[in-house]
């Protein structure tokens, strides 16, 4: 059958709902094609299932604690099993909760993997689907290293399906993803080591934060090895042998973990049939109202191959279907200071530029402002997590071009302050602002 819409997007995840029903609220007709399960990466392999489990590994955290302020609480077990049975029944309500608000919107859905067959034209279970614009919202995979025996390890996917707690866990990569499961692996029972290429984990970051991650990791008894690799992967039984660079050798691993980057889901999309151009590792490059090469076809969130973050996706596809549909012609995302949060232990919190990239924008013009403490919760722990704060300021006037906290709470900290340094705060807007006693976010506007 074929069937024409004013507005036809392939990717029913995070971006391409959101743009969907923006569109329809402007009153086009629109459809959603998705091969897999609505909701997409954030909601079924992302930051939702990641989420609940960080909310487990936190109460493994202030287990340990709870003896520190007097409770005896001997013999607390952990279920992973039924954790993951309450956070996949959780997951499915989303899913379900995502086909609603379809139907209600009135936005035809397609099953299935949809596939260029021409301009504004796709075939989907051999439906025949056009229309006047398509937006590209397939999102991202994990990516798999070239080496012998990788095939032995899972990826952050195969974690949400692990039906319990391994013993012996080895993660290979230092990004996010990485640092966020190698923590909930080790709060959770297992023994971790992480594999990474560079000396700090989270590239990219402002290095104090990298340095203050790395010591935290190793505090909390995970093993780092930096500037390593893995060259080769055998199974022997049950477990697997890892061979690493320089020499070294880890038996008797339980669960590999490759968390070593995402690419764009862009192979066999037919893109070239559509006259779509395709740039670095397959992502889809698109001018700043996300228009691709071709008339009429848009590209939103991690198929773009940057800002791979799910509000990102959100809000550069409302933003289109509002220049596209609501009149709105001048309306696109600003993709300048994003906060973004890291949901380690403790959480990183991060927004704008970090020192470096401050310097080499603002040269001398830059000072720096650096605290660490140990928060009061851990005032009498065995186990403490120092907090550190910096902000990196530019002229005379001090605006603050970024904020950067790694410490309990930095996750809900940080979105206010986002705010505030978007609209252009000073160091000065930030000292004549009355503490909040007692907290850490306090420590933030008495800096000196
Ligand atoms: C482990 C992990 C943790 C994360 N944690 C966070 C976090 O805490 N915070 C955050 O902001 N972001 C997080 N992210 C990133 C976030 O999930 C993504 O940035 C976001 O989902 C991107 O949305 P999207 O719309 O671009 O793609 P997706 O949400 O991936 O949606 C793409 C959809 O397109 C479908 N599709 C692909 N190809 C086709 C085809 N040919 N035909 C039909 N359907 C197709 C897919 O099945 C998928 O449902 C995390 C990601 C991972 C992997």
């Amino acid at each position: 059958m074929s069937h024409h819409f004013d507005f036809l997007v392939l990717g029913g995840g995070s971006g391409g709902i959101a743009a969907a029903v923006r569109a329809r609220e402007h009153g086009a007709r629109c459809a959603v094609v998705e091969e897999h399960k609505l909701g997409g990466t954030c909601v079924n392999v992302g930051c939702v299932p990641k989420k609940l489990m960080w909310y487990g590994a936190s109460i493994a955290h202030v287990l340990e604690d709870s003896r520190d302020y007097g409770f005896n609480l001997n013999g607390a077990e952990f279920d992973w099993s039924r954790l993951k049975a309450s956070r996949d029944a959780y997951v499915a309500r989303l899913n379900d909760a995502y086909r609603s608000r379809l139907q209600s919107n009135g936005i035809a859905e397609f099953r299935g993997r949809g596939r260029f067959v021409g301009e504004r034209a796709m075939e989907v279970n051999g439906d025949r689907l056009t229309a006047d614009h398509v937006l590209i919202a397939v999102g991202g995979a994990p990516r798999w290293p070239d080496i012998p025996g990788a095939e032995h390890g899972i990826s952050s996917d195969g974690f949400f399906e692990l039906e319990s707690c391994p013993k012996r866990v080895v993660v290979v990569g230092g990004g996010y993803i990485a640092v966020e499961l190698s923590g909930m692996f080790q709060a959770l029972g297992a023994e971790v080591s992480m594999v990474i290429r560079r000396d700090l984990p989270l590239r990219g970051f402002d290095q104090s934060i990298r340095q203050a991650l790395h010591e935290a990791l190793r505090e909390s008894g995970i093993e780092v090895l930096s500037e390593t690799r893995v060259e080769r992967v055998e199974r022997n039984g049950d477990n697997l042998r890892l061979q690493l660079s320089q020499g070294r050798r880890f038996e008797n691993v339980d669960t590999l973990l490759w968390a070593v980057g995402r690419l764009p889901r862009t192979s066999g999309l037919g893109l070239e049939s559509a006259g779509i151009d395709i740039g670095e590792e397959g992502a889809i490059p698109t001018d700043p109202y996300q228009n691709t090469s071709a008339e009429g076809v848009y590209a939103v969130g991690d198929v773009t191959g940057h800002h791979e973050l799910t509000p990102v996706a959100i809000a550069a596809g409302r933003r289109l279907s509002d220049r596209i549909f609501g009149g709105m012609r001048d309306r696109k995302l600003d993709y300048g200071m994003i906060p973004t949060v890291v949901f380690s232990h403790p959480t990183i919190g991060t927004v704008g530029l970090t020192e470096a990239q401050a310097r080499s924008n603002y040269a001398e013009d830059v000072r720096t402002y650096e605290v660490r403490f140990t928060p009061m919760y851990h005032a009498f722990t065995s186990k403490k997590h120092k907090t550190l704060m910096k902000l990196v300021v530019v002229g005379e006037e001090e605006r603050i071009v970024g904020c950067h906290i790694l410490g309990l709470g930095a996750d809900e900290m940080l979105q206010g302050f986002a705010v505030a340094i978007r609209m252009g705060a000073t160091k000065r807007d930030f000292d004549e602002t009355v503490a909040i006693h007692p907290t850490s976010a306090e420590e933030l506007v008495t800096m000196r």
